[in-house]
């Protein structure tokens, strides 16, 4: 296909904001950030962000607050495109890290057919707060082999993970599973999961990572769903699962049901 040429004066960037905690966004990101005359602002993005704002600076929310419907993807990406032919420097704020789960893979796409050259930089995934908030390396070399970042939520109309053949392959080949998105499908997930995976293979729910509101359980894969009910814990929450989490129950000395149902 023809792109069209465009003299583009303007620039936009798409920058991973980081899990929430603002200290742990990249310099290339405050960088951006400040040079920016438009920001748009995802859900996840903490507001603390902003402080490297330039005053004069645009700032607008594009995600779901308070319940109201998100702004539709093809109205932020028109909005990107008009002001960047307009010569305005954009960024495009996104929790966590653009290309995990972000949709930033489909903003550059559009863009770039516009004529739009879309610089990304990356920012911490929630995932990887989640682990190491809990003490959990998710690829300590006594008990994984690797990782698996998936989500618990297909998009519309799409089919959801295979919960059974993942998990025999995550047991057979020691794999950690870190979840997004997982909370209203946590009871199918539990299920899925089971049917590969031990029943005391530990498992811990993590909301609001890194941030000052963080809470968390350690749990077995076979309480999953209900020690999410139990404790009460909602979206945004990362779920993770293997063994990798063993050396945190051991650590959590208070809990010694817990460390007897994994079997520690
Ligand atoms: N791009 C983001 C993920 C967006 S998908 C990233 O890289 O982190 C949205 C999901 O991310 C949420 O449903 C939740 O599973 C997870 N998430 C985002 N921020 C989180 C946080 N601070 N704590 C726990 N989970 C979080």
């Amino acid at each position: 296909m023809q792109v069209p040429h465009i003299p583009l004066t303007g620039s936009c960037t798409l920058v991973g904001a980081g899990p929430g905690d603002p200290e742990l966004l990249t310099l290339k990101a405050v960088k951006a950030i400040a040079r920016a005359t438009l920001i748009l602002v995802d859900d996840l993005v903490n507001e603390a962000v902003l402080v490297h704002a330039q005053p004069g600076a645009r700032i607008v929310h594009v995600g779901k607050r308070g319940g109201c419907s998100s702004t539709p993807q093809s109205f932020i990406e028109k909005l990107m495109i008009t002001a960047v032919r307009e010569g305005e420097h954009v960024v495009r704020l996104k929790g966590g890290d653009p290309y995990v789960f972000g949709r930033g893979g489909e903003e550059v796409q559009h863009l770039g057919e516009a004529g739009i050259r879309v610089e990304v930089v990356n920012g911490i995934t929630s995932g990887l707060a989640a682990a190491s908030s809990l003490g959990a390396p998710l690829t300590h070399r006594d008990h994984a082999h690797g990782v698996l970042f998936i989500t618990g939520h297909a998009k519309p109309g799409g089919r959801m993970p295979d919960w059974a053949a993942l998990a025999a392959t995550a047991h057979a080949e020691q794999l950690t599973f870190v979840i997004y998105m997982g909370v209203s499908g946590a009871q199918q997930i539990e299920a899925g999961l089971l049917s590969g995976l031990p029943g005391s293979t530990p498992a811990a729910l993590v909301q609001h990572a890194s941030l000052p509101t963080q809470r968390q359980a350690l749990t077995t894969l076979d309480q999953l769903h209900a020690t999410l009910v139990r404790e009460e814990l909602g979206s945004p929450c990362i779920i993770v699962v293997g063994d990798v989490l063993r050396g945190v129950a051991c650590a959590a000395n208070n809990v010694p049901e817990l460390a007897r149902r994994m079997a520690v």
